[in-house]
């Protein structure tokens, strides 16, 4: 107790520092305990001197985007080294509060506290497309998104190349009557995307690549560099996966307007010969 902050006690979980953009990144997307620098250090005075520093984040009351800015006074630290409890405000409902606990040694910050969790704020924002997802695929995106809040790397990235792999394998099996069954089974994951690029997300098509970072990301990046990107490849896969929604949702309502299509042309037919 009583202990200084020190460089040592704000080593971030595995030793690395992580480079935030802004406040905005720093309160509502880097994990606790991680040591983290500002791009632009200014950022911090700005928000205890409580100037307008507002940012657009997801509030976990709202269930919506809103527009957040410190508030009230900060407790127990000073501008220099040391504690800091900071209250960030939704504009929408000044009920709505997301409180951060951190610990500030010279350029450095760790987040020692939050509420509500990340793993809550960031579930809630990703709920509505959540739902819509098979049974499967919804443990595994939650659990990729629920590991990197709580500082999980790599096996975040396990999770979203799950989804992934998932996500093609069904669009083969609706469609592999119009490929080379055999060959798709045998080619590698960057192939296979171009037997079946008539049938997937566009967006997945473009960016091949993604699979290549995930699969890269297990069994080669850090903990960090994982961690850094995972903002980046999450939102990736939720446009792929809202795609894959739309798109079998049209699939569905063709093939439901087509049978119902040639019934209706059979009845007529049908009663245009007993005429
Ligand atoms: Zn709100």
């Amino acid at each position: 107790m009583g202990q200084s902050v020190t460089e040592e006690s704000n080593e971030g979980v595995d030793g690395t520092v992580h480079k935030a953009s802004d406040m905005q990144e720093f309160i509502f997307e880097v994990p606790l305990y991680q040591k983290t620098t500002l791009k632009n250090p200014q950022d911090f005075s700005r928000t205890l001197r409580n100037e307008a520093n507002p940012f657009d984040a997801f509030c976990p009351h709202c269930n919506n985007e809103s527009i957040f800015e410190r508030s009230g006074p900060h407790y127990g630290g000073t501008h220099g080294n040391g504690r800091y409890d900071l209250n960030y405000k939704c504009r929408r409902n000044s009920d709505h509060s997301v409180l951060a606990f951190v610990l500030k040694s010279n350029d450095t910050f760790t987040k020692i506290g939050q509420f509500p969790s990340l793993a809550d704020i960031a579930q809630k924002d990703a709920a509505p497309l959540v739902k819509q997802l098979s049974k499967t695929d919804r443990h595994e995106f939650s659990k990729a998104i629920g590991l990197a809040a709580h500082g999980v790397g790599i096996g975040s990235f396990v999770y979203l190349r799950r989804v992934f792999e998932r996500l093609l394998d069904r669009r083969f099996e609706l469609h592999k009557d119009q490929v080379d069954a055999e060959q798709y089974r045998r080619s590698k994951v960057v192939d296979k995307i171009d037997m079946l690029q008539d049938y997937l997300p566009k967006f997945l098509v473009e960016h091949k690549t993604i699979y290549g970072i995930l699969s890269v990301g297990v069994h080669e990046l850090s903990e960090e560099a994982c961690r850094s990107a995972f903002p980046l490849m999450k939102e990736s896969i939720e446009i792929i996966l809202e795609e894959d929604l739309r798109l079998r949702k049209e699939e569905e309502r063709r093939k439901a307007l087509s049978t119902a299509i040639n019934k209706l042309n059979a009845d007529i037919s049908a009663s245009r010969t007993r005429k």
